[in-house]
């Protein structure tokens, strides 16, 4: 049993014991798949993952609720992204019954990680990697899943705690018709350049530009953002940016719970002054507000660095499902280990 301050935990890997892994060959079925201990895994220096970024993720958390039951919030969302993610760089696709059983199986072996309601969450990262090698620029032949896990904190440090965006001018994280849409690992890389430029001057992340016009905003770092001006939520439409699944559930409450008018969009940049609220999304963030953003112009500051009301409402109602203070009408919520047999 392992001994956590669970107050002190932050958005960094905490090993648990188990991890799910399962491989394929190109062209064949998933196979081997089960839990093993957490480790290390031998790799040729040839594998496809490692010179040609062939490699794919997934991020997804799951919580202890208040009546002691453990939850997923969505996870066949997370399933049918990975197959979009893999098939855009022709990997094996994992089908959706053995992502979900490998994520149960993950979360049940490593039920004492889990931390208690309201503490933090346990954060699961299925990846898909090319550990087959090869020489030539091309689909390598042999393909792991593997699903580790970790007990988190707040990504950004304090729940709600707003944060401040650079726009960054000079790099693009992803080029239209390329791979922005997948959760693919070349992705990520490419942006640690823009990412420690905005650190040491004093923001949190970046917020990046379309890489056509250099003047629409596509999103932050690692989630997706949004403005409220009034009754009505914008955000950047779907296309090169990542198909967040906190985007889609929060555009879903704003319309059906707020009776917010959703509009997405391209949003030039020179329209930031024009909104009431900036807030981001993602599983890690989950709803994080914005008080600045600083363009090449000027700094345009959000509610006096406030949260915004709108902000905080879509807050409490995506928390209150996740915890079960709210209820479930949309059915996102997932049980994995009921409170009955619940260890805690
Ligand atoms: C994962 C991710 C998000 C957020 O997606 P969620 O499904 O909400 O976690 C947003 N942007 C990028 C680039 C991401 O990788």
């Amino acid at each position: 049993m392992p001994k956590y301050d669970w107050d002190a935990l932050d958005f960094s890997l905490h090993p648990t014991d188990k991890m799910f892994i399962a491989e394929c060959e190109l062209g064949g079925q998933w196979h081997h798949e089960g839990l093993v201990d957490f480790g290390p895994i031998p790799i040729s220096p040839a594998a496809g993952a490692l010179n040609y970024a062939q490699s794919v993720f997934e991020g997804m958390k799951a919580f202890r609720r208040h009546d002691d039951s453990v939850a997923l919030f969505r996870p066949e969302k997370n399933a049918q992204r990975m197959i979009r993610s893999a098939e855009a760089i022709c990997i094996p696709p994992v089908p959706e019954s053995l992502f979900l059983n490998a994520v149960t199986s993950t979360i049940t072996a490593n039920e004492h990680y889990i931390p208690p309601c309201g503490k933090g969450a346990f954060y699961l990262r299925p990846i898909i990697f090319a550990d087959g090698d090869h020489l030539g620029c091309r689909p390598a032949p042999h393909y792991r899943f593997v699903v580790y896990a970790s007990p988190v904190g707040n990504y950004f440090k304090g729940e709600l705690a707003p944060i401040k965006l650079f726009t960054s001018y000079d790099y693009h994280r992803a080029a239209s018709k390329g791979t922005g849409h997948a959760k693919y690992a070349g992705n990520y890389a490419g942006s640690y350049a823009s990412m420690l430029a905005a650190k040491a001057a004093g923001y949190q992340s970046t917020l990046y530009l379309d890489a056509q016009s250099n003047c629409y905003i596509e999103e932050a770092g690692t989630a997706n953002i949004f403005f409220v001006s009034g009754n009505r939520l914008i955000t950047p439409q779907l296309g090169s940016i990542l198909e967040g699944i906190t985007r889609e559930s929060i555009i879903t409450l704003a319309e059906h719970k707020l009776g917010m008018s959703i509009e997405q969009r391209n949003i030039d940049i020179n329209e930031i002054s024009d909104f009431d609220e900036c807030f981001c999304t993602g599983t890690a963030a989950v709803i994080t507000p914005v008080s600045d953003i600083t363009t090449r112009n000027d700094t345009i500051c959000y509610q006096n660095g406030a949260v915004g009301p709108i902000t905080q409402t879509l807050y409490d109602m995506y928390r209150g499902i996740q915890l079960g203070d709210q209820e479930d009408s949309f059915g996102w919520i997932k049980t994995v280990i009921t409170s009955t047999n619940s260890l805690a």
